[in-house]
């Protein structure tokens, strides 16, 4: 029996983890949960259904818990849950960079990372990693294009590797113009054509930075530069990613639209596990279609290549002035279109500096933020 902590369990990811344990109740405990504390009757039903031996919330709130479950509070109460010495798996599934120092620790713990928080990997990715390898932690990941290429690769030359591609949806706004674009509301943003997730990731989805951020995060994850990344509009989502080896042979991997998946898929490896997602019917399907991204209308997925390439604290900058960007954009206080405005404004007043700890990572990311939200007011 595995026992499992959920960071973020009552999120779009957090949910859909949850219900893959319930699914396999013979191999998965849950051993730990966390979120902010704000659902707060989803944090209690969960706990009363899987009665965790820890449950914790970053703001302090009252629940009612059952009488086994033991609450922490509080602003580090995310990290005391990822520094856990009995967890075999912890599932990162927080959004934003609030999942940076919860991964951080969870990679130094020798077990297994399923892991979905992107933001931390782009922003304090050679760290976790060099963490992860120093110490023997698994990082497994759950984003669908990053579960696709780490499955195809699984058996395979690694030296004989030539080219990742990731494909993209193309999110709601695939075919809006740029004057359309400028009109777009936050709602809108939220519906997504193809998954249905959490709100940073949906605006994120809408403006292609999803797709930059998963660029720098497979460069990351894999050990694979930006000009060895591409990146396929492909609308089906059915292939969920691929990879390109020198005889050319190409290697991708097909499912449902269903998080649950590679959550599964996280949890299990190498073993495969009950997901409850249902099956692929190609021929109801009938057509996959693929398209060039254009980088013209979506301005920030070429900005995350230029991030990649440029190295450095430059993704760390890039994610916290999106991060900044998408909650104004939010909040209603910004236009969609202004988005990748502020991200391109907070890179050009930025020299990257080095980044050597997680404090680097945090005073970088705070620093941005500052810049971003500068330009929002004076815009
Ligand atoms: P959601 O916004 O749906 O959920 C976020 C979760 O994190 C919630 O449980 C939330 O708690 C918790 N949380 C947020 N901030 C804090 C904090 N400061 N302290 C403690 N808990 C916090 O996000 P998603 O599930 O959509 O995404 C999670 C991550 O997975 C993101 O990095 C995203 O990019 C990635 N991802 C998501 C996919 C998806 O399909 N949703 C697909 C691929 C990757 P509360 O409810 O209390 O606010
Ligand atoms: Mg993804």
């Amino acid at each position: 029996m595995k026992k499992v902590a959920v960071l973020g369990s009552t999120g779009s990811i957090g949910v859909q983890t949850l219900d893959v344990i319930r699914k396999n109740p013979d191999r998965f405990r849950v051993w730990a949960l966390c979120a902010t504390g704000k659902n707060r009757r989803l944090l209690e039903r969960q706990a009363q259904e899987f009665k965790p031996a820890y449950l914790a919330t970053t703001l302090n709130v009252e629940l009612e818990l059952p009488p086994e479950v033991k609450h922490l509070k509080g602003k580090d109460s995310a990290i005391t849950i990822s520094q856990l010495e009995d967890v075999d798996i912890f599932v990162i599934a927080l959004s934003g960079l609030s999942g940076v120092l919860p991964t951080y620790y969870a990679a130094s713990s020798g077990k297994r990372v399923a892991l979905s928080n992107k933001e931390s990997v782009v922003s304090a990715g050679e760290i976790i990693m060099e963490r992860a390898k120093k110490t023997g932690t698994e990082i497994i990941p759950i984003d669908s294009e990053h579960s696709a290429v780490f499955q195809c690769l699984l058996g395979q030359d690694r030296k004989a590797l030539k080219r990742l591609i990731l494909t993209a949806s193309g999110g709601p706004f695939r075919n809006h113009s740029v004057e359309e674009m400028e009109r777009v509301t936050p709602e809108e943003a939220l519906s997504h054509p193809v998954w249905n997730m959490g709100a940073k990731i949906s605006v994120d989805s809408a403006t292609l930075m999803n797709k930059g951020l998963e660029v720098i995060e497979a460069s990351v994850l894999f050990g694979v530069p930006a000009d060895a990344i591409d990146v396929v509009i492909h609308p089906e989502g059915i292939i969920h990613s691929m990879v390109e080896f020198t005889d050319g042979s190409s290697i991708a991997q097909l499912g449902p639209a269903d998080m649950r998946i590679p959550i599964s898929f996280a949890l299990g490896f190498p073993e495969r596990v009950r997901s409850g997602a249902g099956y692929l019917d190609l021929t109801s399907v009938g057509t996959l279609s693929f398209e060039k991204p254009d980088f013209e209308r979506f301005p920030l997925l070429k900005l995350a290549y230029t991030a990649l390439k440029t190295g450095k604290s430059a993704p760390a900058v890039l994610n916290a002035a999106n991060e900044t960007a998408v909650e104004a954009f939010l909040e209603g206080k910004i236009k969609f279109t202004e988005i990748p405005k502020i991200v391109a404004a907070v890179m050009e007043k930025t020299s990257f500096a080095e980044i050597k700890s997680m404090e680097d990572v945090i005073n970088i990311h705070k620093e941005a933020q500052k810049k971003a939200q500068a330009f929002i007011k004076n815009l």
